[in-house]
């Protein structure tokens, strides 16, 4: 797909659609932006008739007479001018973008219009984003696949004055969807093609391309390190366990993200019901956020260092596996008495932030499908947010807001450690139902330095489609690539606050 930012007047742009944005009105919808009266007496019409009310994604095409025009004109609803947020402008270019697709369009030409509070900047990131991931499919494994028909030219049309300015967020957004893709391509991906090492590797070749260093721990290394909780959950299946190191230096200050990367999560010993098991292979969403978060970063070539970390390791029954009553001693020394085998991210996360806080970084985020406590809290419309700090919380909340990753907190108040005390351990895996999410994260907070920033994002709800989740138009069933576009947000937004 190629993209051109250009600065003409819109009856001169060649395209098989143009769309046309427009809001909800109390009488007709309204134009969302200036046009030439040739255009404007062209889908006059079609607005008064009174079928097309703008509803957010509402998409009508029409077909001009004059021949010197656009084959067509693609009225697209932007929904209720006051409720107008950057996440209604993806949602509706998403479906713009399916029908372009539908419709078998070559080439989409989009008016980037003036939308205050917003910028154009922000409107073009917004829109690029929004085309770039409503066309990703998950083809790998299908033996025929039907020609792709999405528009091979997307020219997007803004004011003079802020052509280079949109040319710049066009380019940078198109780094972060093609990250965001490489997230749902390794989170859609099945565990027996991607076991740990191979999750590694995976990792190192993205490296090599986009600029970032990546070292690989394996068995002897973790148990000679006291890395407990990784080597305990991985030595169950007959694919080790490795911890993923990656580094990336553009200068400035120092950032930890850790993700969750469970290949596939049986439950272990404490093994799943079969129904919907399959999922389990999206236990790696986390570990895939943070690989593709890497290559934005460093394809962005942002001024922060960022170390990634991705304890990667698959939970399986068998005669070597971890089982309920063993204890299990972690990198910073402390225990824990193993009441679920099935509980066992917190455990390689565990090692995983012990050893981020020995790093001193600035802050350390860990991404990670936890608990299914979270999906009964907030469904699939929000992931859980736990931290340390007001202010790392708060900055995170803002890039949720921005890029349409909603975040919602929950308290870590010192009654829910009370749940997770063991009678023989210095702390036990789960502390029953109640607050599940929290107690999770409760035990999380026991191997960081409580002097460093830290957020833990629970994406258990928000990783991959369910099935009680409406499919949004640029979020096609499957993974959904969460995370990537959150904490490219807010690393972009540490280095503007300086
Ligand atoms: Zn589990």
């Amino acid at each position: 797909m190629k993209i051109e930012v250009i600065s003409t007047n819109l009856e001169d742009v060649k395209a098989d659609s143009v769309v046309i944005q427009l809001f909800e009105g109390a009488e007709a919808p309204e134009i969302a932006l200036t046009l030439p009266e040739s255009i404007r007496k062209e889908i006059a019409p079609s607005i008064e008739i009174g079928g097309f009310k703008a509803k957010l994604g509402q998409v009508l095409p029409i077909y001009p007479k004059s021949v010197n025009m656009a084959r067509c004109f693609m009225l697209l609803g932007l929904g209720n001018k006051q409720e107008l947020s950057l996440e209604a402008v993806r949602q509706a270019h998403g479906y713009a973008a399916l029908k372009a697709e539908e419709m078998g369009s070559k080439s989409m030409a989009i008016p980037i219009p003036n939308l205050p509070p917003y910028t154009a900047p922000e409107i073009t990131a917004s829109v690029l984003e929004a085309l770039s991931l409503a066309f990703y499919r998950f083809n790998k494994y299908r033996s025929k696949v039907e020609d792709s028909k999405h528009p091979e030219l997307i020219r997007l049309v803004v004011d003079f004055d802020v052509r280079v300015m949109c040319d710049t967020a066009a380019h940078e957004a198109t780094i972060v969807s093609e990250a965001v893709k490489l997230a749902r391509d390794i989170a859609n991906m099945p565990s027996s093609d991607l076991p740990p090492k191979r999750m590694a590797e995976m990792a190192a070749e993205v490296g090599r391309i986009s600029g970032f260093s990546t070292k690989v721990l394996e068995m002897e290394e973790l148990e000679r390190m006291g890395m407990g909780g990784i080597v305990s959950v991985g030595k169950g299946s007959s694919n080790p366990p490795v911890l993923i190191v990656m580094e990336y230096d553009g200068g400035g200050e120092t950032y930890a993200v850790i993700g969750k990367g469970v290949v596939f999560d049986s439950g272990g010993i404490s093994i799943k019901p079969s129904e919907k098991m399959e999922e389990m292979k999206y236990d790696k969403s986390g570990a895939a956020a943070v690989i593709a978060l890497m290559k934005a970063v460093a394809e962005l070539k942002l001024p922060v260092r960022l170390i990634g970390i991705v304890p990667a390791v698959e939970n399986l029954p068998s005669g070597r596996a971890l089982k309920p009553g063993d204890i299990v001693r972690f990198r910073n020394g402390k225990t824990a008495e193993i009441i679920s085998t099935d509980a066992e991210g917190r455990l390689i996360l565990a090692d995983a932030l012990a050893y981020a806080s020995e790093m001193r970084p600035k802050a350390i985020i860990d991404l990670a499908t936890l608990t299914g406590a979270c999906v009964i809290a907030l469904g699939t419309h929000a992931s859980g947010l736990f931290s340390n700090s007001d202010e790392l919380a708060n900055a995170l909340i803002n890039s949720g807001e921005r890029v349409g990753e909603r975040l919602w907190r929950l308290p870590l108040w010192k009654e829910y450690f009370e749940q997770i005390k063991s009678e023989v351990a210095d702390m036990k895996n789960v502390g029953g139902r109640p607050a599940g999410a929290i107690t999770a994260a409760a035990f999380l907070m026991n191997f960081i330095d409580n002097h460093i920033p830290w957020a833990h994002i629970d994406i258990a709800g928000t990783a991959w489609t369910q099935e009680s989740s409406p499919e949004k138009s640029y979020i096609p069933r499957g993974a959904t690539g969460i995370g990537v576009r959150l904490l490219a947000d807010f690393l972009k937004s540490e280095v503007k606050r300086g």
